[in-house]
């Protein structure tokens, strides 16, 4: 009970910090904006962090399994920076929502972006939230493998997003599976993860194959996957502010 109390109140305490971070954010920024190619602010979110349990590879000390070791936090963090440097090299106005090592919890990160909403213009932001999947409990090497996005349910701004991501994704991965949900006419995938159903921009999460999966961990981790999950993101956001 005091453990709950001690979060809750830490959560509070954060929201507070952070509002007030933000703000200094928003001002400068509408400053620059002229400087940009495009308005859209381009919001990237790395998931989880260096205190998330699990999220990692399955790995075994005794070398039964082969050891690939793969932290979701990390890899999300090195890819979505990319990301944001690229963008910007690029000329356009793209922040990470989370630039602390630990994992900030969604309600702060939904907060982060809502903020920069209600300053811009919900029409004026756009959320990517980079990650990668697995479908076990990390206690072995699993089957499931491939790219997919998500976006809030319904049929909302994020499924033209999606769209654009889901079309390069197969020209970038033309030998790899891209994993689709057809049921609703889209071919993104559709769930209620907290990031993309409590934000009010256009917002989808991509999950860059499995990393519980050693041929999928092994292509995420090498030099040539990296290049191209980043380059995927940068297109796709590109494609989208023009189209
Ligand atoms: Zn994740």
């Amino acid at each position: 009970m005091i453990d709950f109390l001690k979060k809750i109140i830490n959560i509070i305490k954060n929201l507070f910090e952070k509002r007030d971070n933000n703000d200094l954010i928003i001002t400068e920024k509408i400053e620059s904006k002229n400087e940009f190619k495009s308005n859209m602010k381009i919001l990237i979110d790395n998931g989880h962090g260096v205190n998330t349990l699990g999220k990692r590879s399955p790995y075994s000390a005794s070398g039964a399994m082969p050891a690939i070791p793969f932290f979701e936090y990390k890899w999300n963090r090195e890819i979505a920076e990319k990301v944001v440097e690229k963008l910007i090299e690029l000329g356009y106005d793209a922040e990470l929502i989370v630039n602390e090592i630990e994992d900030i919890p969604l309600e702060i990160r939904a907060i982060r972006v809502n903020n920069m909403c209600d300053i811009l213009g919900k029409d004026n932001v756009i959320l990517i939230s980079i990650h990668s999947n697995a479908c076990g409990d990390g206690s072995k090497w699993e089957k499931g493998a491939g790219w997919e996005a998500y976006t809030s349910i319904g049929n909302t701004k994020s499924d033209k997003l999606a769209e654009v991501f889901y079309k390069k994704a197969k020209e970038f991965f033309s030998d790899r599976k891209i994993r689709y949900d057809w049921s609703d006419g889209d071919c993104d995938k559709e769930a209620s993860f907290y990031i993309i159903k409590h934000t009010k921009c256009p917002a989808i999460l991509t999950e860059n194959f499995f990393y519980d999966n050693i041929d999928d961990v092994q292509f995420i981790l090498s030099d040539e996957g990296r290049e191209k999950i980043i380059k995927l993101h940068v297109d796709s956001i590109i494609e989208y502010l023009n189209s």
